[in-house]
This record gives C-alpha cells, structure tokens and sequence, in this order.
C-alpha cells in the first residue's frame, strides 16, 4: 500500500501562518481558532472544544473498535507581566521553560487585558556596552536581570498603568520566521510543525477519498508546555494515543533535522514498547527516514494523559529541532517524514 501524495506547500504555508500567531500557553486562542477555521474544511471532521479550550476533531473510520488519537499542542512558550517598574519597564515572569538569553533583544508583544498590544523588546537591565561595560557579558540571565523595554514614552509606573498595561498581561515573542532551502527557522516550532503535520496528514487523506482505518480523534492541545495540556480531552475509549511533538536535535542525540524520530523515553520514563514497535514497522514498511532516540529534559501531552489517569498506550514521534525552546529550526525532509508517519498510522488495520 502506498501513501497519499502530501502537498508540501500547504503544510509551509498552514505551518508559516500558525507560527505568526502568538499563542503562549493560557493566551493560544487566536492558534487554537486557526486550526478550528482550517480543519473546517474538511466536512468529515467533527470539531468540538473541551471547557479548556482546546480543539477535538473526531473522524469516524472504517472501523469503530479500538479507537485512537493524536496529539500536538498549539502553545508555546511567553511570559506575563510580573512587575511595572519604578522605571516603567516590565520585569517579567516566564511561561513554560524560556530560556531567556534565547529572547534577549528580541521584540515582543504586550496583550493588554482591553485586547490591544504595545509593542516592546526584552533586554537585559544593565544592556549599554557603553555604560556597563564587561558586566554585560559577565551578567546572569535572569529574570530580574531583565525588562521589557516598551516602544513608548514611559518613565514611570503610571504612563505604563496609562497604555493599558497591568500585571498579568501576557508577553508572546517575535517568531522570527523564516523559509530558505527547505530549512523553517523560527520560535515555536514545538509543537506548532507537529500542528501542521497532522493538518496536511487530514488533508492528503481527505482528498483521495480514503479514511483512517480506525476511528480517530485529534486534539490540539494548548496548555502543554506547562504540563498539563492533553490531560483531558482524549476520549477515554482510545486504546492508542500518538502524541506528535518535536524531537530534541543536539550534542549525543540521534534525532535530526532531516529524519522523524521516535522517542522511546524521556524524563518520565519509557513509552509504551508495543506502540513503538508498531510505529517502527510501519515507517520500515513505508520507507519513512526515521530515528529512535532518548530525550533528556522533555515531557510530553502524551504522559499527561498517562499521568492523569488514561489507560491507553502512549508513543511520541516528531520532526528534529535544532536548538529547542530556543531559536529553533527543522527541515522540511523532517516535517514530511512526520506527515507519512502519521499517514501510515492512520491508514494502519492492525
Ligand atoms: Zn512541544
């Protein structure tokens, strides 16, 4: 069997789209409404949101027992607004594990609680070469070392009080997206090339007529960088669930950015070894470039699913990022590995 052509513009363009919106976790509404609106157009998807605020698309297959799901997660990492400064500056309090030289001097974004965004950039508070001098090098990144610089003329905690802003507003940062030689280069690809996998997944399906041979269920996780965020929505008949997340690339890693990896374990211990198993031999069966890995600081929706209480077997695949939670960056090779993979496990009978 052979698996449906992927149309590989579509997943840059859905993938370039979804990362331009800012969706740090507790603010993925605009991410989350996005591929509500695009998986709209597959009329065979029932899409429902969990109180949460995540998206549930359910496609009946051919068969109904032994039902399964996939999960990837549109949130990313951000800040909120910790503290308004005697200076009005912004210290800020991170969402999820940001590394904060990985956004130093970048720019961002205020989303004020009245819905509208000041424009700003993160710096360290102690920046000029020309003032500090060698402390700038010396200085831990911290998060009181550090303050949102905002792009008005702001002196003190009430000019800042005045634009709108208050503690608590979220703080997303500029993606920084860029495509040259089949190389995607920006923040927050985890999870969001995931996201966009499964789009064009559903999409290559959807348009040679064919259905996944079980009934499946794909939920667009958007509290999962803070750990929780598969924790409910995962029908509790699901005896399989396929979490779709980025594989960690660096020094003593198997994972690249040319191949789909499945990770075997990560910081909450092994997955399950025969959903592995089965995942290996269908990209073997396919010709899927893949790797098999360990992740050493990582956590995934799919363990909290598992942690929560859900008695299913639970196995991660992903495209390789470099420099995770960082500047990040994959390959498209990585990002159709990923798509096929999927492919082959929905069209899976056994
Ligand atoms: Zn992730």
């Amino acid at each position: 069997m052979s698996l449906p052509k992927i149309d590989s513009d579509y997943l840059v363009e859905f993938l370039v789209k979804l990362l331009n919106l800012p969706s740090p976790t507790g603010f993925a509404e605009e991410a989350v409404a996005f591929v509500e609106k695009e998986f709209s157009a597959f009329p065979q998807l029932k899409l429902t949101r969990t109180r949460k605020g995540a998206l549930v698309a359910t496609w009946n297959g051919k068969r109904s027992d032994s039902p399964r799901a996939l999960t990837a997660h549109v949130d990313t990492l951000g800040a909120m607004v910790k503290e308004i400064k005697p200076n009005g500056r912004l210290q800020l309090s991170r969402i999820g594990g940001l590394i904060l030289n990985g956004v130093e001097t970048e720019g961002c974004w205020v989303h004020t609680s009245k819905g509208e965004r000041v424009r700003g950039s993160y710096m360290l508070n102690m920046a000029s070469g020309h003032v500090y001098g060698a402390k700038v090098n010396e200085t831990t990144r911290t998060e009181d070392a550090m303050e949102v610089r905002l792009d008005a003329r702001v002196s003190n905690p009430k000019e800042v009080r005045d634009l709108g802003i208050g503690v608590g507003d979220f703080v997303s940062f500029d993606p920084r997206v860029e495509v040259t030689n089949g190389f995607i280069r920006s923040r927050h690809l985890d999870d969001k090339a995931c996201v966009a996998a499964l789009a064009t997944a559903i999409k290559a399906l959807t348009e040679t007529g064919q259905s996944p041979a079980r009934t499946v269920t794909f939920l667009i996780s958007n509290y999962e960088e803070v750990g929780h965020g598969a924790a409910t929505g995962i029908p509790s008949d699901v005896h399989e669930l396929v979490t779709v997340d980025m594989a960690a690339v660096g020094e003593g890693q198997e994972s690249d950015e040319f191949h789909a990896t499945l990770c075997v374990k990560d910081s909450g211990g092994p997955y399950h070894h025969g959903l592995s198993q089965k995942l290996r031999a269908l990209a073997d069966e396919n010709q899927i470039p893949y790797k098999v890995d360990i992740y050493p600081y990582y956590g995934s929706d799919g363990e909290a699913f598992w942690r929560a209480g859900g008695d299913v077997a639970v196995a991660l695949i992903g495209p390789g990022i470099d420099a995770s939670h960082n500047y990040e960056r994959t390959h498209l090779d990585s990002l159709i590995a990923t798509t096929n993979w999927v492919l082959a496990y929905l069209l899976s009978e056994s």
